[in-house]
């Protein structure tokens, strides 16, 4: 029997919600797409539930960034298969970068036939009418086919999850091909929103009692420049910066080729912009970066760092670094750890390459896995010993913490970060959640500072 909303309604369940539960992988940007993809169920009338089991529509929002993203995903869809056996009526929908790629879409109808509805990251604002669809017709499943130049729709709902923060995209895609990102090729090119899209939807978060707000891009410091504006994202922050209000705002992710002494100003000079940023530098050879097409050289990273730290001395800046790009020989890895006892960061998420299909890295002759291990093992006890280090030197220090949640071990505790981006535990309540407070460090582990709320 075909199944529709209507039938459904026909046969007395109109008391009953649907329920939908929405697995995300990967980045920032993601949980915010699935923030966008819960707006638009709420719309059709799902409210959210916790487990899988009790979900009339389960949503994987996927990643393929690194090959283990892709696995994890893979396997958790297969896995979803036993739950559309106990419930046929159940919706599996894939979307993300994932089902993007050329011939992912294919490739999924085919290994997971059950999977109901295939859509790629650009094409979100689908999703309604393909659950519509589904429901309409229970026998057809719906493929849309990946959109490379997708249009901005300003009108998604968005369901935000994400606490006192809120994600706010201000642009998508990514126009650098760096030779190890397959983000240029499932995102497509550059798109900018409307700086003035983009500060009326600030205004309204603000207004809506978020506390802190989060710019999003792949890029944010070429924001703009698909629009004609001249250093566009120092523009925005400019705008920004006249908002009233106490909140705070971070952005990711800045690129070093194009990061400005103009933003850096703006940033030091805002009050309400944190001194926190976020500049991965992915190698401290210059000869791989020439590889992975990044646009600098170390030096040009480096006088960036001063040029931060000159202006903002207590400035948070971290890092993704990663090792074992192809040809990264030992002298261009004794460089990575060179570069990272200089810059000494607060903070650095360090990977080993993983190839991506179709990216021109992936072509290029492989560090062997066993080097790979070995690299990211020193250079992850290097981090950690400048972290702890960092740590250390905050004792005694008060910083402004932004509350964010209760502490996840131990009673009586919450959480949240310094303006620098460090996570910070202190005594506290459920209420204090949203609030700012002034906190003495007294003690400080390798990534987490302890203290207590001052005067
Ligand atoms: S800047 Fe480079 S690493 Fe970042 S998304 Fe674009 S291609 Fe990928």
């Amino acid at each position: 029997m075909a199944y529709s909303v209507e039938n459904y309604l026909s046969y007395g369940y109109n008391c009953y919600m649907q329920k939908y539960k929405i697995i995300t992988y990967g980045c920032q940007m993601n949980l915010h797409e699935s923030e966008k993809a819960a707006g638009i169920l709420r719309g059709l009338g799902y409210e959210e539930c916790e487990r899988e089991e009790d979900a009339d529509l389960i949503l994987f929002n996927t990643c393929c960034i690194r090959d283990n993203a892709e696995r994890r995903a893979k396997g958790n869809i297969g896995a979803a298969k036993v739950f559309k056996r106990s419930k046929p009526q159940l919706i599996i929908a894939v979307m993300g970068c994932m089902t993007q790629q050329s011939g992912a879409g294919e490739e999924m109808a085919k290994k997971f036939p059950f999977v109901d509805i295939v859509l790629g990251a650009n094409n979100i604002d689908k999703l309604g009418e393909c659950v519509q669809k589904v429901r309409e017709d229970r026998e057809k499943s719906v493929l849309i086919d990946p959109c490379m130049t997708p249009e901005i729709h300003e009108d998604t709902p968005v369901y935000r999850t994400s606490g006192t923060n809120a994600w706010l995209n201000i642009m998508y895609g990514c126009n650098n091909f760096c030779t190890y990102c397959i983000v240029p090729y499932v995102r497509g090119r550059e798109r900018s929103r409307k700086l003035c899209n983009v500060t009326d939807e600030f205004k309204r978060l603000i207004d809506e009692g978020y506390k802190e707000v989060t710019l999003l891009g792949q890029n944010v410091n070429s924001y703009g420049n698909d629009l004609g504006m001249k250093n566009g994202f120092a523009r925005l922050l400019e705008q920004i910066s006249l908002i009233k209000g106490d909140f705070r705002v971070r952005f990711m992710t800045s690129h070093p080729k194009d990061l400005n002494e103009e933003i850096v100003d703006i940033i030091a000079s805002s009050p309400n912009i944190c001194n926190n940023i976020h500049l991965p530098v992915q190698s401290g050879s210059d000869k791989i970066l020439k590889l992975m097409n990044r646009h600098y050289t170390r030096d040009h990273y480096l006088s960036l760092i001063d040029m931060i730290r000159d202006k903002m001395p207590d400035c948070g800046i971290t890092s993704d670094i990663m090792v074992a790009f192809p040809q990264e020989d030992d002298q261009d890895f004794a460089d990575t750890l060179d570069l990272v006892e200089k810059v000494r960061y607060s903070g650095a998420f360090t990977f080993v390459y993983s190839p991506r299909k179709g990216t021109p890295a992936a072509a290029m002759p492989q560090v062997p896995k066993e080097v790979a291990k070995a690299r990211i093992v020193e250079l992850v006890a290097v981090q950690n010993r400048i972290v702890k280090q960092i740590s250390a030197q905050m004792v005694g220090k008060t910083v402004r913490v932004l509350c964010e949640d209760v502490a996840p071990k131990g009673e009586g505790l919450v959480c949240g970060r310094s303006e620098c981006g460090r996570m910070v535990t202190f005594p506290g309540a459920k209420t204090d959640i949203g609030k700012f407070f002034n906190v003495r460090i007294n003690s400080g582990k390798s990534a987490s500072l302890f203290g207590e709320v001052s005067e």
